[in-house]
């Protein structure tokens, strides 16, 4: 029961007290003889008495309810207790209040204990949040393309390499499963694979070939299981490595070492028939007897050339060789290289034009370098030029630019545009000009060695197929 209703029974019950009094003091009256005045007014004082003291009572009941409402306001706003000094006018009140104290302490310590942690739990967030976004940057700073699976299959990471290779918006991807997303079913099958095998396979390497977005392109996919503290596995990382140049580059030196076997064996086999030819005295004529000299000699200047290139390329290239710079006249040069293509060009019907500046001309180099380019480039000229076709050599000097040009224009097979870009390339070779001679790929690697790194000079090349090539160097001219 509440003190309110407490202070109104205590009321009601004085009245009812008053009334009975009256009651009996009428009904105490014998055969209807009327009250006595004095019992009348006994009763009416005792009435307003009681009156009164309702009343009283009442008002300090409100009065109570108001200065605790009050205070429970203000403790709302300024987060206080209800102050237990305060008179209440009213035991019953500060016995509710107190433990209304009790009550609020309590919650709140348990809201301090909430707020505590739930700043504390902000900070772990923000902290998460931080590492996420580094171990994102990790992975979109990686040049591999990076997909990350959870456990269900379904994309929850992937860089723009991954984009780009497998076609796809990580955005619109992810939290969906990867055969939804990555179209390249191999790829969407080894995960998947990878993550049923879970922990008997946590990584396994795959080779495994992407035509999707332009060329096919060989990959080295490696595939991950995330595993879990409490040792489930919870994802698939898959890191995709192009391999594709390096095993181009295995098979580029392949191809050098068997063409190189062929091309040292060539020449021998034939050094050899004609020696034994000579030997076995098949070559009685002295005619007969100095055309086979001369194929020997031919044979051996190849053999020379090609264990020339094979040498210098890499001498050249770890600085070994020592530069000697001196006053060279180009014309000269060529000269030398056009007497020892000759042979070469004849062989094929070949005409070898020249046109070549006067030998006063002079360009500061290193002799032997600028005459192994030169016979390079001569000799490319004649051996991808078909039989009976026209190779032209010029020397041309610039003197307002201060420049010696030399050009190799031949009427051969010409390069493919899309090879032209590789072709300085060490081991390089132009698939479509494979059958007409044998080479390494590395004559035109060493020339631009020679006239871009050593000489400081300019190698370019114009060229079509089915009309010829045209291979031109620039050197400074000495003034
Ligand atoms: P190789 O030993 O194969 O001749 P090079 O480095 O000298 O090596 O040349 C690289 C490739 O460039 C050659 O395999 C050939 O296909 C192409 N090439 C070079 N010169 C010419 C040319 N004058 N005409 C057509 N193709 C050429």
């Amino acid at each position: 029961m509440t003190a309110g209703k407490r202070v109104g029974l205590t009321g009601l019950a004085l009245i009812c007290c008053g009334a009975l009094a009256v009651y009996f003091a009428m009904s105490a009256a014998p055969n209807g003889a009327s009250v006595g005045p004095a019992i009348r007014m006994a009763a009416l004082i005792v009435s307003i008495l009681a009156a009164v003291v309702t009343l009283v009572l009442w008002r300090n009941f409100h009065r109570t309810v108001r200065t605790l409402s009050a205070q429970l306001k203000s403790m709302a706003q300024a987060d206080e207790m209800i102050p237990i000094g305060v008179d209440y006018a009213c035991d019953k009140l500060l016995q509710i209040a107190r433990p209304l104290n009790d009550v609020l302490t309590r919650a709140k310590k348990r809201i301090d204990g909430a707020t505590g942690k739930a700043r504390e739990l902000q900070i772990q967030l923000r902290v998460a949040d931080a590492q996420k976004h580094h171990t994102e940057a990790i992975i979109y700073s990686i040049s591999d393309a990076v997909v990350v699976t959870n456990k269900f299959d379904e994309l929850i990471m992937a860089n723009e390499a991954a984009e780009k290779l497998l076609g796809f918006r990580h955005a619109e991807g992810v939290r969906r499963g990867i055969e939804e997303v990555i179209s390249d079913g191999t790829f969407v099958r080894l995960v998947r694979e990878t993550r049923a095998h879970g922990r008997t396979m946590t990584r396994k390497v795959v080779e495994h070939t992407i035509d999707q977005n332009g060329p096919p392109r060989t990959f080295n996919i490696t595939l991950s299981c995330v595993v879990a503290p409490n040792d489930e596995v919870s994802g698939v990382v898959a890191v995709l490595h192009d391999v594709t140049r390096e095993k181009e580059i295995a098979r580029m030196k392949t191809d050098f070492v068997s063409n190189v076997s062929h091309e040292l064996k060539t020449p021998l086999a034939s050094i050899k028939a004609y020696v034994e030819m000579l030997l076995d005295g098949e070559a009685e004529d002295k005619d007969v007897q100095r055309e086979f000299y001369e194929t020997i000699s031919s044979e051996t200047d190849r053999l020379h050339r090609l264990i020339e290139n094979i040498l210098n390329i890499s001498r050249i290239e770890s600085g070994v060789v020592k530069v000697v710079r001196e006053p060279v006249s180009l014309t000269v040069v060529v000269k030398q290289a056009i007497g020892v293509a000759s042979p070469q060009a004849k062989a094929k019907n070949i005409e070898l034009a020249e046109n070549l500046a006067p030998i006063y001309y002079q360009v500061e180099a290193d002799r032997d370098m600028v005459y192994q380019a030169v016979l390079n480039l001569l000799s490319n000229a004649i051996k991808y030029t078909p039989e009976s076709g026209g190779v032209s050599v010029n020397v041309s000097v610039d003197e307002s630019r201060g420049i010696a040009t030399l050009s190799v224009m031949d009427t051969g097979n010409g390069i493919p545009s899309e090879d032209l870009p590789r072709i300085f390339d060490k081991f390089y070779r132009v698939q479509a000009n494979n059958s007409m001679a044998k080479g390494t790929g590395l004559g035109l690697a060493l020339v631009k060695h020679i006239i871009e790194v050593i000489h400081d000079g300019r190698l370019v090349v114009d060229s079509e197929v089915g009309v010829g090539s045209t291979f031109s160097f620039e050197l400074p001219l000495l003034t």
